[in-house]
């Protein structure tokens, strides 16, 4: 089991230092895994010390820790993106869309603006931001899926048929597809992505890999045994992990 979505750093809350990467392997340890990606978010790539996290990685040989990224995507920002991503040799790079012309509406203070769109609209908004994401060549994987639901505001319109357009991009660009569990602890309750865009996903042949989006060691793996079998249940029969962006395979 492994868990590739994981902010050591959370929000800028802790260092990125030796004792901090420790208690994230134990963690990892304690929960179960065999495997564990730190993926922070980009904007605070300053504060971040990536080859510390393979060398302290050298004291738990009975874990494999992967390095990966978070990118908040921004269309106006592909050129920075890729000049960051050569920065590092990252095993993974998740693109995600925590944004929509500069309104970050992930935030939460922000459930009445949520409210107060139109939900049809606010969906295809941001589901065209992940279109360009996936068709940006940028990442290998594309987080939490359906962010957008996070209030628990639903579109009239079939999810899927707004989806549509990112479904296509992740599909024909081989991205993979997180099952990130931390939107049970949003206001919507729920897994990202929802049941029935997984069996969307599965029926178009798009991949799965894991993340529970911990920004705190006490929940790295939180939710994954679950999470794994609801997967299942949709079909799902393998998930993907990564070395060096090269996809690795663990059968289900
Ligand atoms: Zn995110
Ligand atoms: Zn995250």
């Amino acid at each position: 089991m492994f868990d590739l979505h994981i902010h050591l750093i959370g929000h800028q809350d802790r260092l990125a230092n030796q004792e901090n990467v420790r208690n994230f392997l134990e963690a990892a340890r304690r929960a179960g895994l065999n495997e564990i990606g730190f993926a922070d978010h980009d904007m605070y790539l300053e504060d971040l010390d990536l080859p510390l996290i393979r060398r302290v990685a050298e004291e738990y040989p009975d874990l494999k820790v992967r390095v990966g990224l978070e990118v908040d995507y921004r269309a106006e920002d592909e050129v920075k993106i890729q000049a960051v991503l050569q920065t590092f040799p990252f095993d993974y790079v998740i693109g995600s869309v925590h944004e929509i012309n500069s309104w970050l509406f992930d935030y939460p203070d922000q459930i009445q603006r949520h409210q107060a769109e139109d939900p049809d609209r606010l969906y295809l908004a941001y589901f065209e931001l992940v279109e360009k994401a996936a068709r940006s060549g940028l990442f290998t994987t594309i987080g939490h899926f359906d962010l957008i639901k996070l209030f628990g505001v639903r579109p009239h319109t079939d999810v899927r048929e707004l989806a549509d357009k990112a479904l296509q991009a992740i599909a024909a660009n081989g991205l993979v597809a997180e099952l990130n569990t931390a939107g049970r602890y949003k206001p919507v309750g729920e897994f990202y992505p929802e049941e029935k865009l997984i069996r969307e996903m599965v029926r178009r042949g798009i991949d799965f890999t894991l993340g529970s989006d911990a920004h705190e060691a006490q929940y790295v793996g939180r939710d994954l045994q679950e999470g794994v079998q609801f997967l299942r249940n949709c079909g799902v029969k393998r998930l993907i992990h990564f070395e060096q962006k090269e996809h690795l395979i663990y059968g289900l």
